[in-house]
């Protein structure tokens, strides 16, 4: 996982589509968050597993870089597992492998680690374990695993190729099992390549124009896909200047001034909204990276002016010691009833109740008493994979209220 490469792969997205990142983001800290700290330890498990050839499940309760490997995360990751010896089947399988990238960014000694790498003759495929639920990470011409492949191509090329296929493979075990191939052809990662070399020359450059303290401006490109992970969100002058000018239009609706009250009608068009819809996600992303760094300076003692820092809402009401507490509500005769609320596990949590025993399990299964509603509808991409929703027809319902009115 731990990739020290100022032109990481896994930065590849920024980098290459921001040449202005690297140089603002010197300097800056890493922060961990919980998801991260997590996603860390998912990583960790999921590769013990491939090495000992162990169920995921051997390491609940272990912790791994400080964090405890909880049960909720074992099938996801045995699902990444599963899938990894899948690809491996015949190959050879390189776990946490880690690569050479400086001949691709010229940055000396710059490596990334690949989650999974499976090897035959001609065939390359390279699979990477995302831990995440928020946002859905697509295997077509991603940025990250096609560096990766260019450096395993480069070193694995002499005595296993030339590779003609290259599977790039996405595990997203905890977005409903979701699997995403891309096969990539060799013309496909040549030309990458000379991509690379491009926006990292680039990159290089902004970096030595702020170090000797020039106006990087022109090279700071704000997009979801640039400034999702980046360091510099709450201090980027164009992301600013991105957001301001994505939402200027609606503040000059509440304006005080009575003749910006009305709103044009073009604020409404279809095409306005869907420009507007399109950078609300980055706009999302700046406000918490913005609300991120108002916390941090005020906590380390920084005055930020119309801001402090106050005591947060009281916690629930809780017992100090739940046996005494029953004990005296016992004395004060109040019945168990009273005391204690019963109530029925939930399916999932039954199922894992009589996970040993499946027999058990279909029976209830059998019975008929699980239902499950649907999805409520909500707006997605176009290009999102599941189907458009068609709204019920209730022709007929209305047919028969007029037919009843009459
Ligand atoms: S926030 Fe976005 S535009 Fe600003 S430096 Fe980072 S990637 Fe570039």
């Amino acid at each position: 996982m731990g990739e020290h490469a100022i032109l990481s792969p896994s930065g590849a997205e920024r980098w290459m589509n921001c040449a202005g990142a690297p140089a603002m983001e010197k300097g800056l800290p890493d922060e961990d968050n919980e998801y991260s700290i997590e996603g860390t330890c998912a990583h960790v498990v999921a590769a013990k597993c491939l090495v000992e050839r162990k169920q995921a499940t051997a390491y609940v309760g272990q912790s791994f870089d400080g964090y405890k490997f909880h049960e909720d995360m074992a099938e996801p990751v045995q699902r990444y597992v599963d899938t990894v010896l899948r690809y491996a089947d015949g190959g050879q399988l390189l776990v946490e492998q880690r690569v050479s990238i400086e001949i691709f960014t010229g940055e000396v000694g710059a490596k990334g680690t690949a989650d999974a790498v499976v090897i035959r003759p001609g065939e390359l495929a390279l699979i990477d374990l995302k831990f995440g639920m928020g946002v859905q990470v697509r295997a077509a011409r991603n940025r990250q695993l096609m560096l990766y492949a260019l450096g395993v191509r480069e070193e694995q090329e002499l005595a296993y190729g030339p590779f003609e296929r290259i599977r790039l493979v996405i595990s997203q075990p905890r977005l409903d099992g979701y699997l995403d191939e891309w096969d990539c052809t060799a013309a496909e990662l040549d030309a990458f390549a000379n991509e690379v070399s491009v926006r990292a020359d680039e990159a290089h450059g902004v970096m030595l124009i702020h170090g000797d303290g020039g106006d990087i401006s022109q090279y700071l490109n704000p997009s979801d896909d640039a400034c999702r992970w980046c360091k510099a969100k709450a201090i980027c002058p164009a992301l600013a200047k991105f957001v301001q000018d994505a939402a200027g239009a609606d503040f000059s609706a509440v304006s005080p001034d009575p003749v910006m009250v009305t709103v044009p009608a073009e604020n409404f068009s279809p095409a306005l909204l869907a420009q507007k819809m399109a950078a609300i996600p980055l706009i999302e992303d700046w406000c918490k990276a913005v609300r991120a760094e108002v916390e941090r300076q005020l906590f380390a003692g920084v005055e930020v002016p119309g801001w402090k820092v106050v005591q947060g809402k009281r916690g629930n009401r809780q017992w100090t010691d739940v046996e005494a507490a029953d004990a005296l509500l016992q004395r004060m005769r109040m019945r168990q009833e009273e005391r204690y609320k019963m109530t029925l596990l939930s399916p999932p949590a039954i199922e894992k109740v009589l996970k040993s025993t499946p027999r058990r399990w279909k029976r209830v299964l059998d019975a008929g008493l699980i239902e499950q509603r649907d999805g409520l509808p909500s707006v997605a991409p176009a290009d999102d994979k599941r189907p458009a929703w068609a709204p019920p027809d209730t022709s007929n319902d209305f047919t028969a209220t007029e037919e009843s009115m009459t």
